[in-house]
């Protein structure tokens, strides 16, 4: 391994981080694998609208050499809500939180070895799993989701391009775990049906994740199911599910909590605008969810009261 590789694994695995590098020439095959599922009639169209930016060509830095995938730790993290005199908890899936601070550590660990040796960098907007998976940084689970060693599904990831050049490509097929060959756990807890035997990827248009992202308002068989949610964002089922997380699964970090006031603003929907700085900064703790919060968090609180008047 060379200097500048073993500085950015050193300063990567302090923060418990872990990185592989692919060379430049891989990127079309990147883009390509989202055309191809595209083409084949795998995702439909909202899909396809919501990831057509994977297509986009280099322009962050097109002179770029090098792409650098990431994998960050990310557990679960547990929020409160006051609601009606009684606490509710709920938990944010990894990819939510403390995103940016998180790919900034990322960034400033590539600062510190790639800008300060006269390299650039530039952030990558490509398929990050379908990277992840490629590089041998992870591996698929049946569920689609990328698991990575040390941190199962817990983890989140970023891409970066540079023009340093390419040291190690580590380009592969993307394997499935083995954990997966003799196990259906998340196929049978998926309440959507989205994971089936018959093809390995799932039907996404289908999965709760998927959904409550395209759309503000669930779908009306979403509806009819109020047992389904699980999370305060998109859908930890199949993760719950999973042997292989069951321990990256007990460590909960503690979010915010939100008093009786703040919890019924949010359920009436105040205008992002109207709500106090101090409440908008911990929901900003989440990212982009605001536009979702009232819809899933009046179904978890929904589900939660009904299983405590039983
Ligand atoms: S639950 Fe089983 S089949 Fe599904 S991803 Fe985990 S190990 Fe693989
Ligand atoms: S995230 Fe939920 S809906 Fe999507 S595949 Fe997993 S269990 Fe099914």
């Amino acid at each position: 391994m060379n200097e500048l590789s073993q500085k950015i694994q050193e300063g990567m695995g302090r923060s418990r981080y872990q990185a592989r590098t692919v060379s430049i020439t891989h990127l079309a095959e990147v883009q390509g694998a989202v055309a191809q599922l595209v083409r084949r009639g795998l995702v439909n169209e909202q899909l396809y609208k919501k990831w057509h930016f994977y297509l986009d060509t280099n322009k962050n830095l097109p002179e770029a050499k090098t792409i650098i995938i990431v994998a960050m730790p990310a557990p679960l993290t547990r929020v409160r809500f006051k609601y009606n005199g009684i606490d509710y908890s709920a938990d944010i899936p990894p990819d939510y939180c403390a995103k940016n601070v998180k790919e900034s550590r990322a960034e400033e660990v590539l600062d510190n070895v790639l800008k300060a040796s006269g390299y650039k960098i530039a952030k990558a907007h490509l398929a990050l799993k379908t990277l992840a998976a490629r590089s041998g940084l992870a591996e698929y689970g049946r569920n689609n989701i990328t698991y990575v060693s040390g941190m199962g599904s817990l983890c989140m990831l970023v891409a970066f391009y540079t023009d340093w050049p390419c040291e190690e490509d580590n380009w592969q097929e993307s394997k499935m775990m083995e954990a997966c060959e003799n196990c259906s756990l998340c196929l049978e807890d998926c309440p959507t049906g989205s994971i089936s035997t018959d093809r390995f990827l799932i039907r996404a248009e289908n999965c709760l994740g998927s959904l409550q992202e395209m759309n503000p308002d669930s779908p009306y068989w979403v509806k009819l199911q109020p047992d389904w949610h699980n999370a305060l964002v998109g859908c930890m089922r199949c993760q719950f599910a999973c042997p292989v997380d069951k321990s990256y699964l007990n460590k909960i970090e503690a979010g915010p909590s939100f008093s009786e006031e703040e919890t019924n603003l949010i359920l009436n929907k105040m205008p992002w605008e109207r709500l106090s700085p101090e409440t908008r900064q911990r929901l900003e703790f989440f990212g982009g969810i605001y536009p979702f919060l009232a819809r899933n968090l009046g179904a978890l609180i929904e589900k939660q009261s009904k299983i405590t008047h039983r």
